[in-house]
C-alpha cells in the first residue's frame, strides 16, 4: 500500500480530534464559553430545543493522543528540553566542532513549524536557526505568506553544525530524532513545512527525492506536512522560487490563510 495512504487512514481521526481540540482551545482563550448546537435537521426544521454546549465540556470530551498543554507548560517543557539538547554529546564530531547547540525559535503555540536541516556557521555563532543568508530568504517567504516569525516556530533536524556544512549523516539525524520529535510534541503544530531533502526524508522516513515529495501534502502522526526546496538551494537556483511559491500557496490554502496575489 502507498505509505502516504496508509498514514492518512491511520492518523486521520487523531488529527481531526487534534484540530477540533486546537480550535476549541483557541475559542476558549478568546473568551468563548459556550457554542450553539448545530444538527442536520436545522436545515429542514426549526432549531432543536437543546442547551448550548460549554466549550470546557467539549474540550474535556475530545480525546486525543497528545496532551493538552498551556502556553506556560509548553514554554517550560521547551526550556527543559533545550537544556538537555545543550548537554547532548551523542555525536563526537559535532560536539567537538560546535560553538553551541541551536535549539529552535518562535511561537510555542504555532500552527505551522518550519523544519530545516542543520545550523550553518551563522546559526552556530548566534544560537538561532535560519539567521544567515538562507534565513533572510526564509524571512521573505514567511512574509509573502502574510506571516511573521512570531506566528511560526523554526527548528532543525540537527541541533549542532556539521563541520564544513556537510550534510547530516543518518546516524546524527537518528541521534537528534528524540529532540525534534519532542519539540513537535510540545508545540503540536497542525502543519509542518520541511525545507529541503534532509528534513523531508528524515521526518517522512522515505528515500523519495524532494522533487517528488513537493507539491502535495503528506502526513506525519497528527500533522499535515508540506515538503519544499531549501532556501539555500533557492539561492543557488533562483528559478526554483516559482515552485516554492506554488507550494506555499497550497499550504496557505490548506491553513485557511488568504494570501494576496495567490492563484485561487
Ligand atoms: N539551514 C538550515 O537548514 N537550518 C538553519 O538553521 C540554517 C541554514
Amino acid at each position: 500500500m502507498n505509505r502516504d495512504m496508509h498514514d492518512e487512514s491511520q492518523h486521520a481521526p487523531a488529527r481531526a480530534r487534534h484540530i477540533v481540540r486546537q480550535r476549541l482551545e483557541s475559542l476558549q482563550r478568546a473568551g468563548v464559553e459556550q457554542l450553539g448546537r448545530v444538527s442536520n435537521t436545522d436545515l429542514v426544521s426549526p432549531p432543536l430545543e437543546q442547551p448550548p454546549e460549554r466549550t470546557a465540556d467539549l474540550l474535556a470530551d475530545s480525546t486525543t493522543d497528545l496532551p493538552v498543554l498551556t502556553l506556560a507548560q509548553r514554554q517550560s517543557r521547551l526550556s527543559k528540553l533545550c537544556e538537555q539538547v545543550s548537554a547532548c554529546e551523542l555525536c563526537p564530531e559535532l560536539v567537538q566542532n560546535r560553538t553551541q547547540t541551536v535549539f529552535g525559535v518562535g511561537n510555542p503555540e504555532a500552527r505551522l513549524c518550519f523544519f530545516g536541516e542543520a545550523p550553518g556557521a551563522d546559526e552556530d555563532k548566534q544560537g538561532e536557526p535560519f539567521v544567515g543568508q538562507a534565513g533572510q530568504l526564509l524571512n521573505k517567504i514567511i512574509e509573502a505568506c502574510t506571516l511573521t516569525r512570531n506566528d511560526i516556530y523554526i527548528l532543525n533536524v540537527l541541533k549542532c553544525r556539521p563541520p564544513g556544512n556537510r550534510n547530516p549523516n543518518p546516524e546524527e539525524a537518528q541521534n537528534c530524532r528524540t529532540f525534534f520529535e519532542s519539540q513537535l510534541e510540545i508545540i503540536q503544530p497542525e502543519f509542518i513545512c520541511c525545507l529541503g531533502s534532509v528534513a523531508a526524508t528524515t521526518l517522512l522516513d522515505t528515500k523519495a527525492p524532494i522533487g517528488k515529495l513537493r507539491g502535495r501534502l503528506h502526513s506525519w502522526r497528527w500533522a499535515r506536512v508540506l515538503a519544499t526546496y531549501h532556501p539555500a538551494y533557492l539561492l543557488r537556483n533562483p528559478a526554483a522560487k516559482r515552485d516554492v511559491w506554488e507550494d506555499m500557496q497550497l499550504l496557505m490554502r490548506e491553513m485557511g490563510i488568504k494570501v494576496p496575489n495567490a492563484k485561487s
